[in-house]
């Protein structure tokens, strides 16, 4: 793993022997010696990680800490403070103050490659997804996604402890009550089986366990797809960086070292649940942007810009193994007179009922779009002509026996449908394969409406008949 790492310390040796350290692990080191600095050259280079040291002459790190979390273009970076005081308090400070992680001078190497490491591949998560939502929305990132991150940690929070220890795994639940519910399991290595059914926030993993192997559950809540994303936090004894390096190394979150020091294990805790809660909410984001910028919000059927995207990539598939793809394009009769003589609201009723009879028509493999006001299209993969052709013939049928209830007093309404259906030959491309579509359903138009035509076996140039 590469990443570019700033270190920020008013004393250059310790800089200098941090950089080295760095260094040796291929990372790319920046450097500064003063708050003030170390603000200008994270607005200008966003490290992918910060080492920040708290006792510093003139803006300490504590309040550079603080403006970095405040400012929406580099809240997402994350801050480990360095701090010199072996003391709990300013430990924790540092953490209210916005920090990621804290790491204590000397600063051990295994501590801090372990949380940098695990730092930074959170940060890469974070801002792939980030990047989705931008894509997706077209939207720039603005102060509300830093709110999201600066929320307080939640208090509804489902948290798994697994540990042989009974009360000892009842001390920490009484420390971890104002988070949440905390469920305890005794050991077991089916633990991420009986995990995968419940949604849980945090899994608390002791690796001190005598009958379990604490690192085989990790590995097995990691490799479940109901489970990979939630964190876990392991407990370890001294003196065992052999086993939280291979924990860390399967994607575990954190770590805590025996006796556990109550405070500092609530604010890890706590952090945990926060960026939890924040990826889930950049996932949701994503899927409602996803949502948005794909499907027809009138009728819930995917929109023209995803048809014809995806007729492309079905497109190409059907030619490589030598398929058929049919395509229906719709257009309702005369719909004007269902808006002059009913208003409008009456015409989007019709349009929602008109999509959900298509709907129930198709195929799971078949895709149904509204390609324009009144005009559908129905792809339809691995689907001949002669086939398309009758349930075409299937829909048109249902649609003119089907009461559309509009909500007025004179009873349901009818509508009809005139239908043109397309299959494609070797060589069609799709904006060709929709014009034939097209085509055929202009002339059920033009030959009387309420019926479907197929599209005619395309002349090729250079042929002769
Ligand atoms: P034809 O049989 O030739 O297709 O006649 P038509 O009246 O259906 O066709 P035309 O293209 O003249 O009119 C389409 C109408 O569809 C006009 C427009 O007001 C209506 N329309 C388009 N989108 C919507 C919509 O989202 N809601 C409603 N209520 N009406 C829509
Ligand atoms: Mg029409
Ligand atoms: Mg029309």
């Amino acid at each position: 793993m590469t990443a570019r790492v700033l270190v920020v310390d008013d004393v250059p040796p310790n800089v200098k022997l941090l950089e080295a350290k760095l260094n040796s692990e291929y990372f790319d080191v920046q450097t500064a010696y003063n708050g003030p600095e170390a603000l200008e050259l994270i607005s200008r280079e966003h490290p992918d990680i910060i080492l920040l040291d708290v006792m510093m002459p003139g803006m300490n790190g504590f309040e550079v800490c603080r403006r970095i979390k405040s400012n929406p273009a580099t809240v997402h970076i994350p801050v480990v403070m360095v701090t010199a005081l072996d003391q709990p308090s300013d430990r924790i400070a540092g953490l209210e103050a916005g920090a990621d992680d804290f790491l204590t001078k000397p600063v051990q190497d295994f501590a801090l490659f372990a949380r940098v490491k695990s730092l930074i591949r959170l940060k890469y998560m974070l801002d792939e997804l980030r990047n989705r939502e931008a894509t997706t929305t077209n939207m720039g990132w603005d102060e509300s996604a830093a709110n999201d991150y600066n929320k307080e940690a939640p208090n509804d929070a489902k948290i798994l402890i697994v540990d042989e220890q009974e009360h000892i795994a009842d001390r920490i639940a009484r420390v971890l009550d104002v988070v949440g519910d905390v469920t305890l399991m005794i050991g077991g290595e089916d633990v991420a089986d009986r995990a995968r059914e419940k949604n849980y926030d945090l899994i608390i993993v002791s690796l001190t366990m005598r009958d379990t192997d604490g690192l085989r559950v990790c590995s097995r809540i990691r490799s479940f797809d109901e489970t990979r994303n939630i964190p876990i936090l392991v407990m370890v004894s001294e003196g065992t960086d052999k086993q939280l390096l291979r924990a860390l190394d399967m994607g575990v979150n954190d770590y805590v070292v025996r006796p556990v020091d109550k405070n500092e294990f609530l604010v890890r805790v706590k952090t945990q649940l926060k960026r939890k809660r924040y990826a889930d909410k950049l996932w949701e984001n994503f899927h409602t942007s996803m949502h948005l910028a794909t499907t027809d919000a009138v009728t819930g059927l995917y929109n023209r810009h995803y048809l014809t995207n995806h007729l492309d990539t079905q497109l190409a598939a059907a030619m490589r193994y030598d398929k058929i793809l049919s395509l229906m394009m719709m257009d309702i009769d005369h719909f004007k007179n269902v808006n002059d003589t009913y208003g409008h609201a009456a015409g989007d009723k019709v349009l929602k009922a008109f999509s959900m009879i298509i709907a129930k028509n198709i195929r799971g493999i078949d895709l149904a779009a509204r390609y324009g006001g009144e005009e559908f299209v129905v792809m339809m993969p691995d689907t001949p002509m002669d086939w398309a052709r009758s349930i075409a013939e299937r829909l048109r049928k249902q649609v003119e026996q089907h009461p559309f209830d509009v909500g007025l007093d004179a009873g349901p309404i009818n509508i009809t449908v005139s239908i043109g259906v397309a299959a494609s030959t070797d060589q069609a491309m799709p904006a060709e394969l929709l014009e034939y579509a097209d085509k055929a359903m202009y002339s059920a138009k033009s030959t009387g409406r309420n019926k479907v035509i197929v599209a005619e076996e395309p002349v090729l140039e250079g042929s002769s008949s």
